[in-house]
Protein backbone atom coordinates (compact mmCIF):
# COMPACT_ATOMS: atom_id res chain seq x y z
CA UNK A 1 0.00 0.00 0.00
CA UNK A 2 1.27 3.49 -0.51
CA UNK A 3 1.40 5.62 2.15
CA UNK A 4 0.79 8.85 0.28
CA UNK A 5 -2.65 10.73 1.00
CA UNK A 6 -4.09 10.07 -2.40
CA UNK A 7 -6.70 7.93 -2.89
CA UNK A 8 -6.56 4.59 -3.24
CA UNK A 9 -9.00 2.90 -5.60
CA UNK A 10 -9.38 -0.75 -5.41
CA UNK A 11 -11.53 -2.63 -7.94
CA UNK A 12 -12.41 -6.12 -8.05
CA UNK A 13 -13.47 -7.76 -11.16
CA UNK A 14 -16.85 -5.74 -12.72
CA UNK A 15 -17.45 -4.30 -8.65
CA UNK A 16 -15.29 -1.56 -7.39
CA UNK A 17 -14.01 -0.19 -4.06
CA UNK A 18 -12.44 3.57 -3.10
CA UNK A 19 -9.69 3.36 -0.14
CA UNK A 20 -8.30 6.05 1.11
CA UNK A 21 -4.63 5.54 2.44
CA UNK A 22 -6.39 4.23 5.63
CA UNK A 23 -8.01 1.57 3.88
CA UNK A 24 -11.49 3.39 4.52
CA UNK A 25 -13.12 1.18 1.21
CA UNK A 26 -16.15 2.51 -0.09
CA UNK A 27 -18.46 0.63 -2.64
CA UNK A 28 -18.08 2.93 -5.84
CA UNK A 29 -21.18 0.95 -7.24
CA UNK A 30 -23.34 1.32 -4.28
CA UNK A 31 -26.52 -1.21 -5.59
CA UNK A 32 -25.70 -3.79 -3.13
CA UNK A 33 -26.13 -1.00 -0.31
CA UNK A 34 -27.02 -3.90 2.24
CA UNK A 35 -24.60 -6.36 1.86
CA UNK A 36 -20.81 -6.28 1.87
CA UNK A 37 -18.52 -9.47 -0.46
CA UNK A 38 -16.96 -10.17 2.67
CA UNK A 39 -20.25 -10.71 4.95
CA UNK A 40 -22.00 -12.29 2.16
CA UNK A 41 -19.07 -15.17 1.45
CA UNK A 42 -18.83 -16.08 5.22
CA UNK A 43 -22.67 -16.20 5.61
CA UNK A 44 -22.80 -18.36 2.23
CA UNK A 45 -24.78 -21.37 2.69
CA UNK A 46 -23.68 -25.23 1.93
CA UNK A 47 -25.92 -26.03 -0.61
CA UNK A 48 -25.67 -25.35 -3.92
CA UNK A 49 -28.72 -22.86 -4.20
CA UNK A 50 -26.80 -20.81 -1.79
CA UNK A 51 -23.25 -20.82 -3.43
CA UNK A 52 -25.34 -20.35 -6.77
CA UNK A 53 -27.47 -16.91 -4.74
CA UNK A 54 -24.26 -15.45 -4.06
CA UNK A 55 -22.35 -16.06 -7.23
CA UNK A 56 -25.63 -14.20 -8.96
CA UNK A 57 -25.05 -11.19 -6.68
CA UNK A 58 -21.49 -10.97 -6.51
CA UNK A 59 -20.08 -13.18 -9.61
CA UNK A 60 -17.04 -16.21 -9.25
CA UNK A 61 -14.71 -15.99 -6.49
CA UNK A 62 -11.71 -15.91 -9.05
CA UNK A 63 -11.06 -15.32 -12.60
CA UNK A 64 -12.71 -17.09 -15.38
CA UNK A 65 -8.86 -18.04 -16.05
CA UNK A 66 -8.23 -19.23 -12.68
CA UNK A 67 -11.40 -21.14 -12.50
CA UNK A 68 -10.48 -23.06 -15.55
CA UNK A 69 -6.85 -23.51 -14.42
CA UNK A 70 -8.64 -25.15 -11.51
CA UNK A 71 -11.33 -27.09 -13.10
CA UNK A 72 -8.56 -28.28 -15.52
CA UNK A 73 -6.89 -30.04 -12.12
CA UNK A 74 -10.20 -32.28 -11.94
CA UNK A 75 -10.76 -30.47 -8.55
CA UNK A 76 -14.37 -29.07 -7.68
CA UNK A 77 -14.70 -25.36 -7.64
CA UNK A 78 -17.69 -25.34 -5.51
CA UNK A 79 -15.68 -27.57 -2.96
CA UNK A 80 -12.51 -24.80 -3.10
CA UNK A 81 -15.03 -22.11 -2.65
CA UNK A 82 -16.65 -23.64 0.60
CA UNK A 83 -12.85 -24.68 1.72
CA UNK A 84 -12.43 -20.59 1.38
CA UNK A 85 -15.01 -19.55 3.13
CA UNK A 86 -14.58 -22.01 5.90
CA UNK A 87 -10.94 -19.82 5.91
CA UNK A 88 -13.07 -16.73 6.23
CA UNK A 89 -15.34 -17.90 9.00
CA UNK A 90 -12.50 -19.07 11.00
CA UNK A 91 -10.24 -15.78 10.82
CA UNK A 92 -13.54 -14.00 11.29
CA UNK A 93 -13.51 -16.12 14.79
CA UNK A 94 -10.12 -14.97 15.65
CA UNK A 95 -8.45 -17.91 14.62
CA UNK A 96 -4.63 -16.68 14.53
CA UNK A 97 -3.63 -19.27 12.27
CA UNK A 98 -6.60 -18.29 9.57
CA UNK A 99 -5.74 -14.55 9.94
CA UNK A 100 -2.13 -15.60 8.53
CA UNK A 101 -2.73 -17.57 5.82
CA UNK A 102 -5.41 -14.99 4.72
CA UNK A 103 -2.72 -12.28 4.78
CA UNK A 104 -0.45 -14.24 2.81
CA UNK A 105 -3.26 -14.11 0.17
CA UNK A 106 -2.92 -10.42 -0.03
CA UNK A 107 0.70 -10.54 -1.50
CA UNK A 108 -0.63 -11.64 -5.00
CA UNK A 109 -3.80 -10.86 -7.05
CA UNK A 110 -3.17 -7.29 -7.08
CA UNK A 111 -1.84 -4.61 -9.96
CA UNK A 112 -1.53 -0.78 -9.70
CA UNK A 113 -3.17 1.37 -12.40
CA UNK A 114 -2.62 4.46 -12.51
CA UNK A 115 -4.90 7.54 -13.88
CA UNK A 116 -3.81 11.19 -13.51
CA UNK A 117 -3.35 12.46 -9.64
CA UNK A 118 -4.34 8.57 -8.69
CA UNK A 119 -2.99 5.01 -8.47
CA UNK A 120 -5.39 2.64 -7.68
CA UNK A 121 -4.83 -0.72 -6.68
CA UNK A 122 -6.83 -3.74 -8.50
CA UNK A 123 -7.35 -7.01 -6.97
CA UNK A 124 -7.95 -9.44 -10.03
CA UNK A 125 -10.72 -11.37 -8.15
CA UNK A 126 -13.15 -10.95 -5.70
CA UNK A 127 -11.72 -13.29 -3.12
CA UNK A 128 -8.72 -10.88 -3.06
CA UNK A 129 -11.11 -7.86 -2.72
CA UNK A 130 -12.86 -9.89 0.16
CA UNK A 131 -9.36 -10.88 1.93
CA UNK A 132 -8.69 -7.24 1.90
CA UNK A 133 -12.05 -5.99 3.33
CA UNK A 134 -11.84 -8.31 6.07
CA UNK A 135 -8.46 -8.01 7.27
CA UNK A 136 -9.17 -4.18 7.13
CA UNK A 137 -12.30 -4.56 9.59
CA UNK A 138 -10.37 -6.85 11.44
CA UNK A 139 -7.90 -4.95 12.22
CA UNK A 140 -10.40 -1.91 13.26
CA UNK A 141 -12.09 -4.38 15.34
CA UNK A 142 -15.57 -4.89 13.42
CA UNK A 143 -15.29 -7.82 12.36
CA UNK A 144 -18.62 -9.64 14.65
CA UNK A 145 -20.28 -12.49 15.21
CA UNK A 146 -24.15 -12.56 16.17
CA UNK A 147 -24.96 -13.53 19.93
CA UNK A 148 -28.38 -14.89 18.77
CA UNK A 149 -28.13 -18.56 18.26
CA UNK A 150 -30.50 -18.65 16.05
CA UNK A 151 -28.97 -16.34 13.80
CA UNK A 152 -29.27 -16.91 10.10
CA UNK A 153 -26.03 -14.97 9.05
CA UNK A 154 -24.05 -14.57 12.20
CA UNK A 155 -20.83 -13.12 10.65
CA UNK A 156 -21.58 -9.26 10.59
CA UNK A 157 -19.43 -6.15 10.68
CA UNK A 158 -20.36 -4.26 13.91
CA UNK A 159 -20.66 -0.21 13.91
CA UNK A 160 -20.58 0.00 17.63
CA UNK A 161 -17.93 -1.66 19.40
CA UNK A 162 -20.15 -2.89 21.72
CA UNK A 163 -22.88 -4.43 19.32
CA UNK A 164 -23.51 -7.90 19.87
CA UNK A 165 -26.33 -8.50 17.21
CA UNK A 166 -26.32 -8.04 13.88
CA UNK A 167 -29.17 -5.84 12.58
CA UNK A 168 -31.71 -8.42 10.84
CA UNK A 169 -35.03 -8.22 12.82
CA UNK A 170 -35.25 -11.06 14.52
CA UNK A 171 -32.05 -10.53 16.28
CA UNK A 172 -32.36 -7.04 16.90
CA UNK A 173 -35.91 -8.05 18.75
CA UNK A 174 -33.62 -11.10 20.30
CA UNK A 175 -31.40 -8.66 22.08
CA UNK A 176 -34.27 -5.96 23.27
CA UNK A 177 -35.75 -9.37 24.82
CA UNK A 178 -32.66 -10.48 26.32
CA UNK A 179 -32.36 -7.09 28.02
CA UNK A 180 -35.70 -6.28 28.95
CA UNK A 181 -35.43 -9.96 30.70
CA UNK A 182 -31.87 -8.55 32.21
CA UNK A 183 -34.09 -5.25 33.66
CA UNK A 184 -36.51 -6.96 34.95
CA UNK A 185 -34.13 -9.27 36.51
CA UNK A 186 -32.36 -6.80 38.70
CA UNK A 187 -34.96 -4.02 38.92
CA UNK A 188 -38.65 -6.26 39.24
CA UNK A 189 -38.58 -7.07 42.69
CA UNK A 190 -38.03 -3.20 43.56
CA UNK A 191 -40.71 -2.15 40.78
CA UNK A 192 -43.30 -4.57 42.64
CA UNK A 193 -42.58 -3.12 45.66
CA UNK A 194 -43.38 0.73 44.32
CA UNK A 195 -46.10 -0.65 42.12
CA UNK A 196 -47.56 -2.06 45.28
CA UNK A 197 -47.12 0.78 48.10
CA UNK A 198 -49.10 3.18 44.97
CA UNK A 199 -51.91 1.09 45.44
ZN1 LIG B 1 -28.06 -12.02 13.91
Amino acid sequence: MTTTNEAVKVVAQKKAFMASSKLTIFLVHPQRKSELPHEALANMGDDQAASQAFAARWGGLWTEKQAAAVAATGQELEAIYRTLRELLQKAWRGDKDAIVQLEGMTAVNFRWHYTGKRAELVPEDLWTAIVLLFLRDHAAGRTAICVNPDCPAPYFIRKRRTQKFCESGPCVEYGARLRANKWWHEHGGEWRKKSKGRK
